[in-house]
């Protein structure tokens, strides 16, 4: 099929670990390259954030990356993108109309991609699946007045859930949470996002570390809402480990990244400087060696739409405690693979961690199990069947002709 996969802030080729690039950047690069080796054709249609990017460019994995210009040529903050948004979905409306690559679907990345490829399609014919990524209300209810979206976010949300032609939800509890919005559940299907197992095995290099010393790596963006806060007043209850936190901005930027200092001074208050180490931003073809580095991850999210760094350490063979939120809730199976702790309670979590670190036989029997479940259930190239599948139905489907002339 020739696929369109709109991602308007996340660009598949972007440096992960800043502020707006995460899950979704890996998310969008390992799906396409999946479709492409199952045969597929498959186009990423991105803001163009740089005045020096081509209009196109071929990504190794087979998958072209158009850059759309829609608003300023420069890196804008992704609350600040809807204005552009109209601009964006005109762009790809001239593109496919009478153009010689017309997609037979088009699957959007978050709410405002959404409301691009909605009008797109609209003006084309062109079906369009949803996948959120996170949802607005989810984070107004936990950053309540610090949530910079903009206002009509939620109201979007659900208006996209109701108008695509299917909304295609990472786990169980997005399903829940949509369904409270009021999109009807016959509109959804369940389709996990996926992990690369050549990239993530338990096999393979991984960095030095002290042997001697117990390693809890925690990896993600230096946001709030990742908890990292609570991992280090964690720290207090294991007294013999390091803590290792992969991601935030480069290395030699976490100097003047206020986050980052305000991580630090925190762990001096709590008595672990010597013990917690921040390393930066890794770049995607070397997180393995990291995982692969330590005995346990920590994901302590206060929420979190997927996760995939639980999912990267599983199928390094890692075991993971993890809080129970969202999609986490799904991948780590309580006492199978990993723990799961409530979130914001530095106390569980140091229970948890100390109590697993101080039982090998235990973390041996979580790391098995968790390695076989990230490659039984999580391949990529499982997610892009099952997605296929759901892009086949909607393409089959006769609409309406809604090309306006
Ligand atoms: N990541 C990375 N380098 C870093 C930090 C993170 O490559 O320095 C990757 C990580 O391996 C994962 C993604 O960024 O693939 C983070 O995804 P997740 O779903 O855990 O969180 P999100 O950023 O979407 O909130």
């Amino acid at each position: 099929m020739r696929i369109a996969m709109i991602s308007e802030h996340a660009s598949p080729l972007a440096v992960l670990g800043g502020e707006d690039a995460g899950g979704q950047n890996t998310h969008v690069a390992e799906l396409s390259a999946a479709l492409v080796a199952a045969g597929h054709d498959v186009r990423v249609y991105t803001r163009r954030d740089a005045v020096d990017l081509p209009v196109a460019v071929r990504a190794p994995d087979g998958y072209e990356v158009v850059h759309v210009p829609a608003g300023p040529a420069e890196p804008v903050a992704k609350d600040a993108l809807l204005p552009h948004m109209k601009e964006f979905s005109h762009w790809l409306t001239g593109r496919w109309r009478g153009g010689d690559w017309v997609p037979e679907v088009v699957h959007a990345h978050f709410w405002m991609s959404g409301l691009a490829a909605l009008a797109a399609g609209r003006q084309t014919g062109v079906p369009v699946v949803q996948t959120y990524h996170a949802l607005g209300t989810v984070k107004r209810r936990h950053q309540g007045v610090q949530d910079t979206s903009p206002a009509r976010r939620i109201g979007y949300e659900r208006e996209l859930g109701c108008a695509v032609d299917r909304v295609v939800a990472q786990c169980s509890d997005e399903v829940g949470e949509l369904v409270r919005l009021g999109v009807p559940r016959s509109r959804m299907t369940v389709v996990p996002s996926g992990v690369n197992l050549d990239t993530f095995a338990p096999l393979g290099p991984a960095v030095d570390r002290d042997a001697d010393r117990p390693r809890v790596l925690t990896v993600g963006r230096l946001v709030e809402r990742k908890g990292f806060q609570t991992v280090i007043r964690a720290m207090a209850l294991v007294p013999d480990a390091e803590c290792v936190v992969v991601g935030g901005p480069p290395a030699g930027l976490l100097e003047t990244d206020p986050y980052a200092r305000r991580l630090r001074a925190l762990a001096g208050t709590c008595g672990v400087a010597d013990r917690v180490r921040l390393v930066g931003a890794v770049p995607r073809e070397e997180m393995g060696r990291w995982y692969r580095s330590a005995d346990v991850l920590v994901a302590a999210p206060w929420y979190e739409p997927f996760g995939l760094t639980p999912l990267e350490a599983m199928a390094c063979g890692v075991p993971v405690v993890g809080t129970a939120v969202g999609g986490i809730r799904d991948t780590v199976v309580d006492g199978v693979t990993g723990d799961l702790v409530p979130a914001r309670d530095p106390q569980a979590l140091g229970d948890a961690l100390a109590g697993l670190l101080g039982d090998p036989a235990r973390r041996y029997g979580y790391a098995t199990a968790a390695l076989q479940r990230a490659r039984r259930s999580y391949s990529w190239a499982t997610a892009a069947d099952r997605l296929t599948e759901v892009y086949a139905e909607v393409a089959a489907v006769r609409r309406p002709s809604r090309v306006v002339a």
